[in-house]
């Protein structure tokens, strides 16, 4: 607990709350324009969200702003802010201003581009993911400098923006090459993950990495009759059937062979934080798990740490054979299925693919032939040591704008944390404010404002409290 929590009002909060007004004017006016990056037709809008955002730091006062075009890649934004001292740390921001297609457009209750506000929400496709976290990272700065009195933050600032994210990032490792010397910097501050719940904010210190691949397994050159030669020749799908049951073991352990060698267990004390959170098994199946019966997973572990902080096989897809309208009595040329494995710490991409072929090798029945197809290179997964200075900096100052007890937690999905890591060759923190119900990529995505300006009261406190952390 810091000093600040018996302090009625510390100058960060007060300034967030000033700066709230003309916060929530720029944001709604951001979330007018749809840049959605996986459709063409609205690329000119991604070029334009980051003028915008370019024209807000100008605006803010940042010394150094460019928006980074380079195509094939949707523009990028970059700006930079010296601190006084130049033995000061350098902090990269990273977030993203494109956003997802608002599919389907009937479904949305306000509409998507408009930043209505009803009470204490504002809805609007990237409300939450990314662009009101953004917002509130410039609202951050904003806040500290007002609350500091001085020209210039207390560390280096650098905000990197990119337009490629809800496309997966594909430019990404390009432009981080092309700017290194840019990019360069002590600590990236990660602005794209929700807190766990309201009544339980959380600090993120990692993510799972992800690789997919497609097996396919091929018999002759064409389905044949499943009478006249049926029990005769090998039938593909049976054997991808077979080859999919060994996936697991009955404790629902991954059989790849070395598949958990260089798996990193989380520390005790992150075990009892993630233990403490809040969780109500039947609220999380109807509410995050898609109505799913039961909870199921690696046995010895909980459903949270089942998501976040173990591996896993899952099968994406299977197909096969003759699977329209009534019956066609063959065996299948070919069957195949879409595989993608969630990795943890220190499970590396390269080395799970290379056990997935020789997986897919022992069980190819002589007969078949196995084709194992890499959907790209994979993610790899990143969590940051927990008792690292910047983790706990950041959870002390989110404690602090929260007033509550804060705890670690992880997020399963993958993201560009893991590359700016290994890119940039420094740890990696997050600092989100947003929540697990907030809809992104679906429709009515909203956003609660109170909970941004929380967000950006704490990393507006993390940035004075970090020269002294890191020094
Ligand atoms: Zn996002």
């Amino acid at each position: 607990m810091t000093a600040d929590r018996v302090n009625p009002e510390p100058p960060e909060r007060a300034a967030v709350a000033a700066l709230a007004d003309d916060f929530l004017t720029s944001l709604r006016d951001w979330i007018t324009i749809p840049s959605i990056s996986t459709d063409p037709a609205h690329h000119g809008d991604v070029a334009r969200s980051a003028h915008w955002l370019a024209d807000a730091l100008r605006a803010d006062g940042w010394p150094e702003v460019a928006v980074w075009d380079h195509g094939p890649a949707l523009p990028a934004v970059y700006a930079c802010w010296p601190a006084e001292d130049p033995a000061a740390p350098t902090v990269l921001v990273y977030g993203h201003h494109d956003v997802q297609p608002v599919d389907p457009p009937e479904a949305w209750e306000h509409p998507p581009f408009a930043g209505v506000v009803v009470g204490e929400e504002l809805f609007g496709r990237g409300s939450s993911d990314d662009k009101g976290q953004v917002a509130m990272q410039l609202l951050g700065v904003r806040a500290h400098l007002a609350a500091t009195g001085a020209p210039a933050p207390a560390v280096t600032l650098k905000f990197f923006v990119e337009g490629e994210e809800e496309s997966g990032s594909p430019h990404l490792a390009d432009l981080l090459d092309r700017h290194t010397a840019d990019l360069a910097c002590d600590l990236v501050v990660f602005t794209d993950t929700p807190l766990y719940a309201r009544d339980a904010p959380t600090v993120n210190t990692g993510q799972r990495g992800v690789l997919g691949a497609e097996v396919t397994f091929t018999g002759g050159t064409s389905d044949v009759h499943s009478g006249r030669v049926g029990g005769g020749v090998p039938n593909p799908a049976t054997a991808l059937a077979r080859l999919v049951a060994a996936l697991h073991d009955d404790d629902g352990r991954v059989r790849l062979p070395g598949f958990y060698a260089d798996v990193v267990e989380p520390t005790a004390a992150e075990r009892a934080d993630h233990a403490a959170l809040p969780f109500d098994e039947a609220d999380w199946l109807a509410a995050n798990a898609g109505g799913a019966q039961a909870v199921a997973g690696e046995k010895g572990w909980s459903t949270l740490e089942r998501v976040w902080v173990r591996p896993t096989a899952e099968v994406n897809g299977i197909s096969g054979g003759y699977t329209g309208p009534g019956l066609k009595t063959v065996v299948p040329r070919e069957a195949s299925v879409k595989l993608s494995f969630r990795l943890v710490p220190d499970q590396e991409p390269a080395a799970i693919a290379e056990s997935l072929r020789e997986f897919v090798a022992a069980h190819t029945p002589h007969g078949v032939t196995a084709a194992v197809v890499l959907r790209g290179e994979g993610t790899p997964p990143y969590a940051i040591d927990v008792d690292h200075p910047a983790a706990v900096a950041v959870r002390d100052a989110v404690e602090g704008a929260f007033e509550q007890p804060v705890r670690y937690s992880r997020t399963g999905g993958s993201g560009p944390a893991a590359v700016l890591h290994a890119t940039l060759g420094v740890p990696v923190v997050y600092l989100g404010a947003t929540l697990p119900d907030d809809r992104i990529h679906a429709p009515n995505e909203r956003v609660v404002l109170p909970l941004l300006l929380r967000g950006a009261e704490a990393a507006a406190r993390l940035w004075r409290s970090l020269p002294e952390r890191l020094s």
